[in-house]
């Protein structure tokens, strides 16, 4: 008998193995490694340390803060409840769902930052973690694979009342593309199948849900996590019938007679030429768009990407990579210029070159949104102008939306923050813990903490591309299987000194391929302390080939002088005013950095600035601020008028001002601030 039960046991084991061995081995944050019309692939999580410097600092208060913080504030049944929602779905508790219906999704995205840490520190703490969390999961998942608490609660407490995906506001497919998400990182950060099979699951249901699904039911696709979500758990299994579905969710889009330019669905996904509507819906249609290409090489889902991306980069992108310009608008004409034909939009992109600053939008999601679709385009070309984007946002739109200590969180990014202005935002003018009935946005960036290390570099078989620089190691292989090791030693985006050396090689000729940032004009480069004689375009992407040797050492100088910038005269509301950025950093002007008694709305600057960086402290992180010169008007009484003549006596003392970057404004207390500032030619 216990022979028998240890032969069951070894050819359970077999089987659980040799099914494991059936799935992509490749421990990549997005696993674009077989996928035929991609360009470049990514190396294994954990292969790349941050060290020291900026993002080893944010890595550090990831893990030190954002993950254990959001974890207890999603663990508390007064606060987020998310986890009381799966125990009450399981049947081990009892009460009502409470918070939005997107939250096991934000829950998801928690449990996808701990498998992204697990996969760089191995804590085994957060293994346990996970693997509670996941038998939590298994019990709340129903058996045919539907798992959404909202609804699983409902069943429980009305029977035979059962309401799945009958609300296109219930964000099921939101959810369960998170969960996918989540799943496969897990699978590969751990080698575990304990919530893959979960995924797997819930992944068949949406598939037969689909399959018998009317137009009108599968327009319950808002907020699309779920197309990256499919399409990455068809580069897990290979499952043939997850890439269908993905393919399937794109082609159905637009058929239904009443769709939406806020959801992208009012014509189908391959008629459109322009980015409209939510903005956070938008780029993840967008970025799930470019992983359906990667595997299929549909051509026309890259000619709308194309289209749309030029539209959004040329016209509707803030300067901070933000993106969503509307709290609340119409959609450009919709079918027509018929009044009745206007659709309303919310969070929403703009028209062409409506970008307000006070009333900006910009949803950090939706600039998460931007680093995932650029990721992917980058992923499926090789061109540096989508890392370009993605570095853009990572410095500015989507880490303004975390303060600097980890544990406050911005919903919107505005550019501005004046309050003399008399009316109220929807969303706090400040930071805040937690964000009742949208907490879409702190796990969402802190995810996007735990992972940026996997988007600093990728393999393709001409060799290794250098997409952001920052302190770290790296051990990877290239796509043959060799290996490489390299240490990177820079206080970027501080400053663009960037060491590379080589520690181990694979003993033949490869493409070192580094990013020449599109705002470098004067990029040098010496090989083993010479100079190197290569052509470095801004932009794009250098290519040195050679047969590197353990040793050889890269140094790369990315000059980043202060710079002032303007907007195409078409954006009104930055008319003669100038944002000011070094490198890939946007700054701003905070009102404690002014004497008492002078606004924001006084300052001016000239090409007289002559602002410096300095290396300072705000909130025990180390940020480079610009110290300079600026005009400043001395008598600003406007009586609540709305317009008066000007007086020129009245503009011009120089004051000492400081600069400091976009992202960590909101952290010295309640603030005035702007990106915009009047220019004096
Ligand atoms: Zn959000």
């Amino acid at each position: 008998m216990m022979r028998r039960a240890a032969t069951s046991f070894a050819i359970i084991a077999i089987v659980i193995l040799s099914a494991n061995a059936l799935y992509a081995q490749d421990k990549a944050l997005v696993n674009t490694s077989a996928s035929p019309y991609a360009k470049l692939s990514s190396v294994n999580m954990g292969d790349v340390n941050w060290t020291t410097g900026f993002w080893a600092d944010r890595f550090k208060v990831c893990r030190e803060t954002m993950i254990p913080n959001l974890w207890k504030i999603y663990s508390d049944p007064k606060m987020g409840h998310a986890i009381q929602n799966f125990e009450i779905a399981a049947g081990l508790d009892t009460g009502s769902h409470v918070g939005p219906p997107f939250q096991d999704g934000d829950f998801y995205k928690l449990f996808e930052a701990v498998a992204a840490m697990y996969a760089a520190t191995h804590d085994p703490k957060l293994d346990q973690l996970m693997d509670n969390t996941i038998a939590l999961f298994a019990k709340a998942q129903r058996a045919d694979g539907y798992i959404h608490t909202p609804t699983s609660i409902e069943e429980r407490n009305h029977p035979n009342q059962s309401k799945a995906f009958n609300d296109r506001l219930n964000f099921e497919t939101y959810n369960l593309g998170h969960l996918m998400t989540a799943a496969c990182i897990h699978y590969r950060a751990t080698g575990k199948r304990n919530f893959l099979d979960i995924a797997i699951k819930a992944t068949d249901y949406l598939y037969n849900f689909y399959k018998t699904a009317s137009p009108e039911l599968a327009r319950n696709a808002i907020c699309p996590s779920h197309y990256m979500g499919v399409v990455e758990m068809y580069r897990t299994t290979y499952d043939p019938k997850y890439l269908e579905l993905a393919k399937n969710l794109i082609d159905i889009r637009g058929l239904m007679k009443d769709g939406t330019d806020d959801n992208q669905d009012r014509i189908p996904f391959r008629q459109q030429t322009a980015a409209t509507g939510h903005a956070v819906r938008a780029n993840y249609l967008y970025a799930g768009a470019a992983d359906v290409y990667a595997e299929t090489g549909d051509t026309t889902l890259l000619h709308t990407l194309n289209l749309v991306w030029n539209d959004v980069i040329n016209r509707k992108m803030y300067i901070t990579g933000g993106c969503g310009a509307l709290y609340d608008g119409v959609s450009p004409d919709g079918t027509s210029y018929l009044l009745k034909d206007v659709q309303e939009v919310h969070q929403a992109y703009g028209r062409d070159y409506q970008l307000p600053n006070f009333t900006a939008h910009n949803e950090t999601c939706a600039s998460i949104g931007n680093v995932l679709w650029n990721w992917r385009m980058l992923q499926l070309t090789g061109n540096a102008k989508y890392a370009d984007v993605m570095e853009l946002t990572l410095y500015n739109g989507m880490l303004s939306g975390i303060s600097l200590d980890g544990k406050s969180f911005f919903y919107t990014n505005p550019l501005s923050i004046d309050d003399d202005l008399p009316f109220r935002d929807r969303w706090s003018r400040d930071r805040v813990g937690y964000i009742a009935y949208s907490d879409c946005c702190p796990p969402n960036v802190v995810r996007t903490i735990a992972e940026v290390s996997n988007y600093a570099y990728n393999i393709s078989d001409k060799g290794l591309w250098f997409n952001l620089y920052g302190g770290n190691k790296l051990s990877t292989k290239l796509k043959d299987g060799s290996p490489i090791k390299l240490t990177q030693t820079t206080d970027y985006p501080w400053n663009g000194n960037v060491k590379i050396h080589f520690d181990e090689t694979p003993g033949k000729e490869f493409s070192a391929f580094l990013r020449i940032p599109g705002w470098c004009k004067d990029a040098s480069l010496m090989i083993n302390g010479k100079t190197a004689d290569i052509k470095l375009t801004p932009g794009e992407y250098a290519a040195i080939t050679r047969n590197w040797k353990a040793g050889d050492q890269l140094e790369l100088q990315l000059p980043m002088p202060v710079k002032m910038m303007e907007a195409n005269p078409l954006v009104e509301e930055t008319r003669n005013q100038v944002a000011v950025k070094r490198g890939p950093i946007v700054y701003c002007l905070e009102s404690v950095d002014l004497p008492k008694g002078k606004k924001i709305a006084d300052i001016a600057l000239s090409s007289k600035a002559n602002l410096k960086p300095q290396l300072i402290k705000i909130a025990n992180s180390d940020i480079m601020s610009l110290n300079g010169f600026a005009d400043v008007r001395n008598e600003n009484n406007w009586n609540n008028s709305l317009y008066k003549e000007v007086s020129l006596a009245n503009i011009n003392t120089k004051l000492n001002i400081q600069l400091i970057p976009y992202y960590a404004w909101d952290n010295r207390g309640h603030v005035n601030m702007e990106t915009w500032i009047p220019f004096d030619r």
